[in-house]
């Protein structure tokens, strides 16, 4: 028998609709490229995009067409975000740091027939240009009239200025609904593990995440709350913050281009932020930003961190000088992001000292409505003792089942599990800690050895500024940890005195065999370490040493 409830589909353009109704007042604050602020609200975002819908419908777009952007965080994007769904066609965004040959490779993999592109990314869109023009028909730059950048398309492709194109337009469209399974985004994995894949979220997936994460031990979004996503729109949905904040009418800040130091502390402080969410990269900037200036947070007061391993530096420096929480948060691509967060039970509540910072590099417990196992190599589930690791996998109404353009299920373990590539513990009440992705942790004379612990105490070295740890062939062992390591500027790292920061903290078999001091070390476009290129240059480096 089935329910008597109304069938309503989950739809992503009630939750603008639902923002525009409740929430009319409540701010979406850009900073713009020209250095300007700008300031709306939900309501007048539901409007506009309202009036992008008829400019999609002139530009030829329709049900499930493909619409790239190349854009920062800010107003117009948003408003992308919620127009091209709204008319059931499909927002892909494009991470614009990647190599340009693998952006065309996007482009065209997702055959996105529109193109939305800040101005920044004019250089960038005149050199694709004649490498998508097979596909991409109109290219419309997100700017007013005034500052229109050059740009050359190929022929056949069409240049458009956006506010004109809005100025143009009416905004007599009507939201429908239709299936809530219906494809609403599309974004390419950033490639740390190969040739960028697109996962397609759908409007129940990513309504259904957007209401979880809002929740209080996840992101605990207020109508009160001033929330600035540093994460970029183009990553994985900028975390689901933009349909989040929406939802909860929370005030949504968008910071644009300029993400360091400096530039975080003034927006965070002058639009009053209450909650940000990031990589560790840009905490640790805004860190020592705060610590040379001599600037203080006047009104955030929790920063959540996620995409790579929090360093226990981060936790510790932000509570005890700047009296601000840093929660952990998990996740990737495939999961809409978020998978885990690290709130406290009533167990972990009380924690206090080392015994805090601990227990928040774990990172969390698994969000409701998802699932979660360990397994060992022949696929049987190891206990949540926090001891034992072994692959992560994960199931639930967020988590792909295919990439874009395969067959449907074609991503999932043959018992429906989806295995994340992450190395993990699970302790006795739920806490999932990240050890390693599968792929870089290093197997020495058969146990394991887990990179990201290494590093972290590397980084804790005075002098260290930056840390990874590789597996290196070995001729005896099979592999044998190999420790890279950037100094801080005006610092000289000794790697004796690195080892010895070792000492206590990790049985002596985990020590790395040497310590390589490097000038730098290769990022992804997404700010974390390219291991896969290291291991290319440095996986014989013993074998070379022994012969
Ligand atoms: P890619 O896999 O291409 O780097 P994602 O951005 O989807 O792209 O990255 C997901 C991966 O990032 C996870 O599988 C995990 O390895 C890592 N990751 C995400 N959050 C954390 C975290 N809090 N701690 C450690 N690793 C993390």
């Amino acid at each position: 028998m089935l329910g008597l409830m109304q069938p309503h589909p989950l739809m992503i353009s009630s939750i603008l609709t639902h923002a525009a109704r409740h929430h009319a007042k409540a701010e979406v604050i850009s900073r713009t490229h020209e250095g300007e602020t700008h300031r709306y609200t939900w309501a007048d975002v539901e409007r506009r995009s309202r009036r992008l819908v008829r400019v999609l419908q002139k530009l030829g777009v329709g049900a499930q067409d493909r619409v790239g952007t190349l854009a920062w965080n800010g107003y117009r994007h948003l408003e992308v975000y919620y127009a091209t769904p709204g008319m059931q066609a499909i927002c892909h965004t494009i991470n614009p740091r990647l190599h340009p040959d693998d952006i065309a490779y996007i482009v065209n993999h997702a055959q996105d027939k529109v193109l939305f592109v800040d101005t920044s990314f004019a250089p960038l869109v005149t050199a694709i240009a004649p490498h998508i023009k097979d596909n991409v028909r109109a290219v419309v730059m997100l700017s007013d009239a005034a500052n229109m950048p050059e740009v050359t398309l190929a022929p056949g492709m069409t240049l458009h200025c956006y506010d004109t194109l809005l100025d143009g337009s009416d905004d007599d469209h009507t939201w429908t609904s239709f299936d809530e399974n219906t494809a609403s985004a599309l974004c390419y994995t950033s490639g740390t593990t190969g040739r960028p894949k697109g996962v397609l979220y759908s409007h129940r997936s990513t309504t259904l995440h957007a209401m979880t994460i809002a929740m209080p031990d996840v992101m605990c979004m207020h109508a009160t709350s001033r929330i600035l996503p540093v994460v970029p729109m183009f990553h994985v949905n900028a975390w689901g913050i933009p349909y989040a904040t929406a939802m909860t009418g929370a005030a949504l800040v968008l910071p644009g281009r300029h993400l360091d130091g400096a530039s975080m502390a003034n927006i965070l402080n002058t639009e009053r932020v209450s909650m940000t969410c990031g990589v560790p990269t840009v905490w640790l900037g805004l860190l020592q930003h705060l610590r040379s200036s001599g600037e203080t947070l006047t009104a955030t007061k929790r920063i959540m961190t996620g995409g790579s391993a929090a360093p226990p530096l981060l936790i510790e420096a932000f509570r005890d000088e700047y009296n601000v929480i840093v929660e952990h948060g998990w996740g990737m691509t495939e999961l809409s992001p978020v998978g885990t967060y690290n709130a406290p039970k009533p167990d972990q509540a009380g924690l206090t000292g080392d015994e805090f910072v601990r227990h928040t590099l774990k990172q969390g417990r698994i969000l409701p409505g998802l699932d979660m196992k360990i397994v060992d190599g022949d696929g049987k589930e190891l206990p949540w003792d926090g001891v034992a690791f072994g692959d992560l996998m994960v199931r639930g109404p967020w988590v792909t089942s295919a990439y874009y353009g395969d067959e449907p299920g074609s991503a999932l373990e043959p018992d429906g599990w989806f295995a994340t590539g992450d190395v993990a513990t699970i302790d006795p009440d739920g806490f999932m800690e990240i050890t390693d992705r599968s792929k870089d942790v290093i197997k020495s004379g058969g146990e394991w050895i887990s990179s990201i612990t290494l590093e972290n105490i590397a980084v804790s070295h005075p002098d260290v500024a930056e840390a990874a740890v590789i597996a290196a062939r070995h001729p005896k062992w099979d592999e044998r940890p190999l420790l890279l390591v950037v100094a801080r500027p005006g610092h000289t790292v000794d790697p004796a005195s690195v080892l010895g920061v070792y000492e206590g903290k990790v049985a002596k078999w985990w020590l790395p065999d040497q310590v390589l001091v490097v000038a730098e070390l290769p990022h992804t476009a997404t700010g974390k370490l390219q291991k896969m290129t290291l291991r290319t240059q440095y996986r014989d480096h013993y074998m070379t040493e022994s012969a």
